[in-house]
């Protein structure tokens, strides 16, 4: 415990402290206001800590320390709080930092439209007002053999406008095993309030049938729909309708099937040797409606939500005036047209694509980096934790597939200390990985500190910046 005592009287003027040549320093650069302005904020909050047990030291009241913390708050201040981190946490697809990475064509496609005019809404040929979604419309429909599609701001909002449009003031009849929440307050029941449609619950949690629909059916529904269950499984004794009854259901009654699918992998992904997952194209072939699904989960784009099938309903889409809430920007839809370009060639796309590089990395590559890490990253951390190689397994994240693992390798990195003292000293440890210049994020487990090396491309980055490590992590 640190000593206090008054440090009141020994907080120097802010006029003292402007004199400093570092903080003279801080004015050409920042500009005086934003420095006396950072002064100020340092020299209340160390009035605010006096003579609170472990709040401030006569140290930390030094012009010199407060010219250290001023410069380290502008200098944060100036490079913004969004920053590249590494994603070692071994979900490929984590929602919290920032999903699929984008390829190289849509990083280049972004930029130039970003730093253009460019004829979003305008049709070159006529020399007149044209449609943003026909950037991408063509390209959906090529891959998922829709007639028509349109693009909104992410998935959620794709659900939310076609259940408006299609169902406001009706009922949309629903599974029971299939009303989930996604985290982040996506909640199907809500959303479906939110559309102004009612729910119509069928069937039971574990199972559905299909006379559970046709019994649900009445003068008020507007629609059936399909959820996907995205981040959870059912195991045991489970029946559901699978979309083809449905569709065949649906049509008989005259009502839409929709199919919410969440992730939506663009092409089977057992190509690449991962798991199944259901394809917008096979809903289609289904006899599904209308599909909505995401652009940065297994689409690997960015983000975006996809309403891809019948014209006559995507045309109805487009005239809801939410639409115009929801819509995308210029910077997305050319982001988005350049990954979905890209799946014009499927044999390429697992070099192309980013996200699924990641996820078929093989399991001998991930452990041979493993290895090539480890010696630098033991020499970091020498005499205050041991480093080793462990088989684990990475998951793809963001609802996808959730009971399917990838086997993978980590470094698994645990503190020399006493049982007792190793849950404090992890977290120091990760706190110290999450202050490098490159922040590196893992994920801490059984009182060890998990770096999972399968979307670790930039090595030479993660390696040149453990050298800052040894002023975090204090030895004792
Ligand atoms: C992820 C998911 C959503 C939400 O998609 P966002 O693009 O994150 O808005 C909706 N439905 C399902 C089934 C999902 O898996």
């Amino acid at each position: 415990m640190s000593i206090t005592r008054p440090i009141h009287a020994s907080i120097p003027s802010v006029d003292r402290i402007l004199k400093l040549a570092a903080v003279a320093a801080l004015i050409a650069e920042y500009g005086r206001d934003a420095v006396v302005s950072a002064v100020r904020d340092d020299v209340d909050r160390l009035r605010a800590a006096l003579g609170q047990r472990d709040g401030a030291t006569a140290s930390d009241a030094t012009p010199e320390s407060i010219a250290t913390r001023v410069g380290a708050s502008l200098r944060a201040a100036a490079t913004g709080s969004l920053q590249a981190v590494f994603n070692l946490t071994g979900t490929v697809l984590h929602t919290n930092l920032g999903r699929a990475v984008l390829p190289q064509e849509a990083i280049e496609a972004i930029a130039h439209a970003a730093g253009n005019a460019v004829n979003l809404e305008f049709d070159l040929a006529e020399g007149r007002r044209g449609d943003r979604d026909r950037h991408v419309e063509a390209l959906l429909t090529q891959i998922t053999g829709a007639e028509a599609a349109a693009v909104v701001n992410n998935n959620a909002a794709a659900v939310l406008l076609a259940l408006n449009t299609l169902a406001q003031k009706k009922e949309v009849i629903v599974s029971r095993g299939e009303l989930i929440e996604i985290g982040g307050e996506f909640r199907m029941p809500e959303i479906m309030k939110r559309a102004g449609c009612r729910l119509v619950e069928v069937g039971t949690t574990n199972r559905t049938h299909l006379k559970d629909y046709a019994e649900a059916i009445g003068p008020r529904t507007a629609l059936i729909m399909k959820v996907h269950p995205s981040n959870y499984q059912i195991l045991g004794f489970v029946k559901s309708v699978d979309e083809t009854s449905l569709a065949k259901l649906a049509r008989e009654r005259g009502l839409p099937l929709i199919s919410d699918l969440g992730a939506g992998a663009l092409l089977d992904l057992r190509r690449w040797g991962l798991p199944y997952e259901h394809t917008p194209a096979e809903m289609i072939v289904a006899g599904v409606d209308l599909v909505t699904f995401s652009g940065d989960k297994l689409v690997g784009g960015p983000q975006a939500g996809m309403i891809v099938g019948r014209r006559a309903l995507i045309e109805r889409i487009n005239r809801n005036a939410l639409k115009r809430a929801v819509r995308v920007d210029k910077l997305r839809i050319a982001g988005l047209a350049a990954v979905l370009r890209l799946y014009a060639n499927p044999d390429r796309l697992a070099k192309s694509l980013p996200l699924l590089r990641h996820l078929c990395r093989s399991p001998a590559d991930i452990e041979a980096q493993a290895r090539r890490v480890l010696p630098a990253m033991a020499q970091a951390l020498a005499g205050r934790a041991t480093v080793t190689v462990e088989g684990g397994e990475s998951q793809i994240g963001s609802g996808s597939l959730p009971a399917d693992r990838l086997p993978s390798f980590a470094l698994a990195i645990r503190p020399m200390v006493a049982r007792r003292e190793a849950s404090a000293r992890v977290e120091a440890l990760s706190r110290a990985f999450r202050a490098l210049p490159v922040p590196v994020i893992g994920r801490v487990h059984d009182g060890a500190l998990y770096f999972d090396l399968r979307c670790l491309d930039d090595e030479e980055r993660l390696l040149q910046q453990l050298v800052h490590l040894a002023g975090h992590v204090k030895r004792h």
